[in-house]
């Protein structure tokens, strides 16, 4: 066998990650005993901060009804909840006169935003997207741009299509801060620069952005901003949209209920509404005071960490990984905007001859690693990296070597933020070089659709 170059060692003088639940769990492995779980799959949702469970649990036997109650604990719930609100605010450089919405998710986030989209407005959106930037805009009018090579392709596709838009009309371009497949950084204040200078709003897909960069709305002059607290070391149901307050405060509420309504008076036919004119007018029904609170616990964890530290703790991390799978030459790391181009810590890789799937399944069963197979709810992106035509089929097949020239149909993404150690990314490194070299030490079969170990 030839020999097999060893993946380099990681920078061990790095900032210490921040302590997050669920690194001293054990899980077993097919081939016997059992590892230290290494949860590298930050992109899908993030551990918890171990100072958001604290904080949440410090608050739990305070919990009370938000908006409604005379009693204290309702008081000190809805004072936490409009804390929670302010405090969400700075973290992402809210204008003073921005409204900030607690959602459910980034997804939510998306879909209210289409809802309060003025009538007639055009959305400009990349073919490139997560479905959640793809999918929400059945009101409007969607002009879908193509794939761009580069960062700088990017703003040109853009500016091109800008400019042959009726003005009159309003705009809204939706994009990602950071792609959930290539951990690519998208050219965000050049795309507000472009859309800006024709009088089209910004709408940032921020749901991978937010857990690995400072976001400052004002820097990036974006509009409005959308992201989740799942993948913000706050996993209690919550989600943010933020932004200008003309078209939230002037569209009917998301929901209609209790909250969004100030005043209701009932007529012969039916009833008159006087909804809020206030962050609270799409927050209808009992808000998630916990939720909100975690997000405002992981947000003041990360403004006061050093968050530059941890960027740069991160990138090195990521440099390990690049250049521990470049150490493999069967592994190739998907790019839509280029090999170069600046990228958190989400990286996606297909190996030659393996089906996704099936090294995902090894990853996790023979090695206690947790990362996603797929095509990660961007399919068009997807397909195109892997060079994949729309008509076929999105089955990974069985879990078998590929023939020569086969193209898988998905890819293995792994991903990590500031709770990861150096040895989970140095254990995945040297363990995609151990599987793609040596192959699976075990057997796998298809079970629901999913790769699983045959036991
Ligand atoms: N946008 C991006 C870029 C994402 O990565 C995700 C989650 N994978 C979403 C939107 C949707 O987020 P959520 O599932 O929290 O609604």
């Amino acid at each position: 066998m030839p020999a097999h170059p060893t993946p380099p060692a990681p920078d061990r003088a790095l900032a210490a990650p921040l302590p997050v639940l669920g690194t001293d769990i054990m899980v077993p492995l097919v081939t016997g005993g059992e590892v230290p779980y290494a949860a590298l799959d930050y992109a899908a949702s993030a551990p918890a901060l171990q100072r958001v469970w604290e904080d949440v649990a410090a608050y739990l036997p305070y919990y009370g009804s938000v908006h409604r109650g005379a009693g204290y604990l309702s008081q000190l719930s809805t004072d936490l909840f409009e804390q929670s609100r302010v405090i969400v605010r700075d973290f992402v450089g809210c204008r003073p006169d921005d409204q900030l919405v607690f959602t459910r998710s980034t997804t939510d986030s998306l879909n209210m935003m289409a809802m309060v989209l003025p009538a007639g407005t055009e959305v400009y959106i990349f073919e490139t997207e997560h479905h959640a930037t793809l999918l929400p805009w059945r009101r409007a009018d969607v002009t879908v741009l193509p794939a761009p090579a580069s960062r700088y392709e990017a703003v040109e596709v853009l500016a091109e299509a800008l400019a042959a838009r009726n003005p009159q009309r309003p705009g809204l371009v939706c994009v990602t801060g950071a792609s959930n497949v290539t951990g690519e950084l998208w050219p965000v204040a050049e795309i507000t620069e472009v859309a800006h200078a024709v009088g089209v709003r910004v709408l940032l897909d921020a749901a991978q952005l937010v857990p690995h960069r400072p976001v400052d709305m004002r820097d990036l002059d974006v509009d409005y901003i959308a992201f989740s607290g799942h993948k913000l070391y706050a996993p209690f149901g919550a989600g943010v949209l933020a932004g200008r307050p003309d078209w939230l405060r002037d569209a009917e509420p998301y929901l209609a209920g209790g909250g969004a309504s100030r005043r209701v008076t009932r007529h012969a036919d039916g009833f008159t509404v006087e909804w809020q004119e206030n962050d609270n007018r799409h927050e209808a029904g009992s808000p998630n005071v916990i939720g909100a609170y975690a997000m405002a616990s992981a947000c003041r964890a990360l403004a006061e960490a050093d968050f530059d530290a941890l960027v740069a703790r991160e990138e090195s991390l990521l440099r390990h990984t690049l250049t521990g799978l470049a150490t493999v030459p069967q592994v190739r790391v998907l790019s839509l905007l280029g090999q170069d181009s600046p990228r958190v810590g989400v990286v996606s890789f297909v190996a030659d001859g393996w089906n996704s799937s099936h090294l995902a399944a090894a990853l996790s069963a023979e090695h206690g690693i947790g990362v996603r197979d797929g095509m990660f709810c961007a399919h068009p992106l997807v397909r195109l990296l892997l060079g994949n035509s729309p008509d076929q089929p999105d089955q990974c097949g069985a879990p078998e070597p590929l023939a020569p020239g086969e193209r898988p149909v998905n890819a293995v993404r792994m991903s990590f933020g500031a709770g990861t150690p150096v040895e989970h990314v140095d254990r995945f490194v040297k363990a995609v070089a151990q599987l793609v070299r040596d192959g699976a030490r075990w057997t796998y079969r298809i079970e629901a659709g999913r790769c699983v170990p045959v036991r």
